[in-house]
């Protein structure tokens, strides 16, 4: 659909992948981690220090160039004989004796593709949607972000008080709106301190149509000329500049499936090894609302897993989902979406559709030591039957 590889992670400037350790040591490997560790390699060579135990889970996520690591996705999956096709979109799919047939539209073009798997990592589980299989929604959906970055201005020489007058006038007057801040609570010099970098909110953003990516799009870009021009009108700040944007706003939340198996909040903080787990997640529990964030961090010893039944939707065959639109409750959604896990179902989901189409059956027909077996070879980090917790240090 959009012009390179890696969603939210590039295009939505969320590069800060996480979280792959957990309690001292790793739990997330495989295919994801060899290319987040290859686009640092090529970068500033630095990663946490994953042997100690962060104050704040943030501390373990790793900082990669975006635009490299999309340059890196590309090469890998070129290289691996992968196709490509921008800026094509599925306009309809239709299940057929041996798979699905899907209709493809592009700028130039209409066509129709046969397969006899399909792994819809689209995030909204569009292609579930679709076929007109099952997707829940919340009526309320966590806001979304774009992600920019401010900066030619000194916190440190700005007077606080006065800033904080400001702003709060400058809410009142409605020259800020709601969201705006994410944190509207929060001083807004710890906002100007933090460069705006993931601190600003989209209320009410639909990012599961074309018309609701558009609107958050158009109201993220509002928000940072809205702060832009506010931040300018300080004292100190004249100079303030927008360093980077994204193109596009970054979506938290839209549809999950209805799987065979679903993922609650009480499964996710108890770190109940499900039977047919394929990997782990590691994340706190972290709802964004119009209040911002209060992550709520998982007991000590605690790394949920994810069951392959989460992957396969409800009353499907040969077709599975892997990433945020995992079958989940909305608590257990709010960690199992970050980027580490949803490598660590991306990989799980790829094995098993590879195996499913060589063997010629629907994915729950693999068996789980197959792929568990596949998904080792791939340097995965694989649940152990029987409920044991992960091995090894960093
Ligand atoms: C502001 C923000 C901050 C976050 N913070 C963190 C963090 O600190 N650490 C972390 O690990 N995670 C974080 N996350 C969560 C994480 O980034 C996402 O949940 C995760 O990247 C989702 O991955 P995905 O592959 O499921 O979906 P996406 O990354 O959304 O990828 C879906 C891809 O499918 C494409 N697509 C969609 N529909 C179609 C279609 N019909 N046809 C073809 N292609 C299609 C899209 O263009 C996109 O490339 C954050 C998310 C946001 C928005």
């Amino acid at each position: 659909m959009g012009g390179q590889l890696g969603g939210t992670a590039t295009t939505g400037g969320v590069a800060f992948p996480g979280l792959f350790h957990a309690w001292e040591r790793q739990v997330v490997a495989g295919i994801g981690w060899e290319l987040v560790t290859l686009a640092v390699g090529l970068d500033t060579g630095e990663l946490p220090d994953f042997s100690k135990r962060p104050a704040r889970h943030w501390q373990h996520q790793v900082r990669i160039n975006g635009p490299l690591y999309a340059a890196l996705l590309e090469e890998a999956f070129l290289g691996a004989g992968g196709r490509l096709s921008y800026y094509e979109l599925a306009r309809a799919v239709r299940a057929t004796a041996s798979g699905f047939e899907l209709e493809l539209v592009g700028r130039e073009s209409e066509r129709r593709v046969a397969c006899r798997q399909l792994v819809d990592c689209t995030g909204d589980a569009n292609l579930v949607g679709l076929l007109g299989l099952t997707r829940h929604r919340d009526r309320v959906v966590q806001p979304a972000t774009l992600m920019f970055e401010l900066g030619g201005y000194d916190v440190a020489k700005l007077d606080a008080a006065k800033v904080e007058r400001l702003y709060r006038d400058a809410l009142r007057e409605e020259r800020l709106l709601p969201g705006d801040v994410a944190n509207p609570r929060g001083r807004f010099v710890d906002f100007l301190r933090s460069r705006g970098s993931n601190a600003q909110h989209v209320l009410g953003a639909d990012g599961s149509t074309s018309a609701g990516k558009t609107l958050a799009n158009v109201a993220g870009r509002r928000s940072v000329l809205r702060l832009l021009r506010f931040v300018r009108s300080l004292p100190g700040c004249e100079r303030a500049q927008v360093i980077r944007m994204q193109p596009e706003t970054g979506i938290r939340e839209t549809y999950r499936i209805a799987g065979e198996a679903t993922v609650t909040v009480g499964d996710y903080t108890a770190g109940r090894v499900f039977d047919d787990a394929v990997c782990y997640a590691f994340y706190p529990v972290d709802l964004h609302d119009e209040h911002g964030v209060r992550p709520e961090p998982l007991r000590e010893g605690v790394v949920p897993t994810v069951p392959f039944g989460a992957l396969v939707p409800q009353g499907s065959r040969n077709l599975l989902v892997a990433g945020r639109c995992v079958s989940s409750d909305r608590l257990a959604n709010s960690a199992l979406r970050v980027q580490a896990s949803c490598m660590a179902m991306g990989q799980a989901a790829g094995a098993a559709a590879a195996l499913a189409a060589r063997a010629g059956v629907t994915p729950r027909r693999v068996p789980l030591d197959e792929l568990r077996s596949l998904l080792r070879t791939h340097g995965a980090v694989v649940p152990e039957a029987g409920g044991s917790r992960p091995t090894g240090t960093v």
